[in-house]
């Protein structure tokens, strides 16, 4: 049977978080992000302004004199989730938390049990959101989830679109593969090269050509694409975020421990970014190598501080490498995850001298983050990365670590 698949998305989530709890912000620019030195979330009326997620107060200041600027408010934010979460759930209980602001439910079957049509349900969900929680959410319906998270994108804000088997190529036709979830910069370029410059150039390849020249989650994306379900829904009831994680393959296969070290040492930068904007750190690092004999050896650390700043990781890295690495092995991949996730807020610090070192950390990555995202790419890199970024083969690279986060990576040991 056919699926139907909701995908529900905050619009300007963090803003509208604000203006719920303030309502005297409503109808002003409101931008969330003042702690950071930038804009991180912003009212549509801050959008009409031209201001954009990333840009610099400072810029937001000249083009929109009239902004509001407000530090940003985790709390309340995953309880306002929480009770966009709660609302979904009345109408099914096949949900996946996907990430603060953004969740996918499954409702084939509540057309019977509910006796409502499936965009009646989509419409109530989307009406006693905006009732309850004071903001607004843009609905995606569709058989598979790439196709409904389409579809929340494509009428923003309080949007709600249906994407049915006999139309999902008049969409595809009208969304470059970039704007695709889950297809990064480095694999649109990839793809582009291959004259696929739309969603439906890519549906169109054949089989065959996609699992010959395409890594796995890609090749989920196009049957998802077609309209077959290949990513199950997650409904596991842990908070969104509880990992990150990141991995790339390369070619040719290589034992260098040099390499292999760069490539986790830029993995673990780009996952502590991440960490870093949602506002998260780590109790958990782990890292693995995966042979050409598609075997994976891993490790897991446990830290003695919950972090987000890499330095302290790649050492470890750096240090129990040698326990999972052999010289005569080839290896095609690597990856890191940060897990065990908080509130970067709850940092436990009970040493003085490691309390100086990570705030001084802190300072540099918050400088660090600012350029990186003005650039839209990332311009600075530690050192320990430069080797990887030199000899970097534009081999499917995977972007999305949250498409990864679910891989099963057996751990061989524990190291306290
Ligand atoms: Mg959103």
């Amino acid at each position: 049977m056919e699926r139907v698949i909701l995908h529900v998305d905050g619009d300007g989530f963090f803003a509208g978080c604000e203006v719920a709890k303030n309502p005297t912000l409503r109808g002003k620019p409101v931008i969330v992000g003042r702690e950071r030195g930038m804009a991180l979330a912003m009212t549509y009326e801050a959008k009409a302004c031209g201001v954009k997620r990333g840009m610099t107060l400072a810029e937001v200041r000249r083009i929109c004199p009239d902004a509001i600027l407000l530090d940003a408010d985790h709390e309340s934010y995953a309880l306002f989730s929480e009770r966009m979460n709660n609302i979904i759930a009345r109408y099914t209980s096949h949900l996946e938390r996907y990430s603060i602001d953004e969740s996918f439910a499954d409702i084939t079957t509540m057309n019977i049990s509910l006796k409502m049509s499936h965009e009646d349900i989509a419409m109530k969900i989307k009406t006693i959101l905006k009732q309850e929680l004071g903001m607004t959410f843009s609905i995606g319906i569709a058989p598979t989830k790439v196709l409904a998270k389409l579809g929340s994108k494509y009428k923003k804000p309080d949007g709600l679109t249906i994407i049915k088997s006999n139309t999902i190529n008049d969409f595809l036709r009208k969304t470059p593969i970039e704007n695709i979830w889950g297809i990064g910069p480095q694999t649109s370029e990839f793809l582009k090269e291959s004259s696929v410059t739309t969603a439906y150039d890519f549906a169109q390849k054949s089989e065959h050509w996609v699992t010959a020249m395409l890594a796995k989650p890609y090749q989920d994306i196009w049957y998802e694409l077609r309209g077959t379900n290949a990513l199950p829904l997650n409904t596991d009831k842990r908070a969104p975020y509880q990992s990150l994680m990141r991995t790339r393959t390369f070619a040719p296969p290589t034992s260098t421990q040099r390499f292999l070290l760069a490539e986790l040492s830029r993995h673990t930068e780009v996952v502590c970014a991440r960490a870093r904007e949602h506002g998260l750190a780590g109790k958990t690092f782990s890292f693995f190598l995966k042979t050409q004999g598609l075997q994976f050896r891993g490790i897991e650390l446990k830290l003695s501080q919950s972090t987000n700043t890499p330095e302290e990781l790649i050492e470890l890295a750096g240090k129990h490498l040698q326990y999972i690495h052999e010289e005569d092995i080839l290896y095609r991949a690597t990856g890191v995850t940060l897990g065990t996730l908080t509130n970067a807020g709850e940092i436990q610090r009970n040493l003085f001298d490691t309390t100086l070192r990570v705030e001084r950390l802190e300072k540099i990555h918050h400088e660090v983050d600012l350029l990186n995202t003005k650039f839209g790419e990332p311009l600075i890199h530690l050192a320990s990365s430069m080797h990887v970024q030199k000899i970097r083969k534009t081999n499917f690279i995977s972007r999305d670590e949250r498409f990864l986060a679910r891989l099963h990576i057996p751990i061989i040991g524990t190291i306290g």
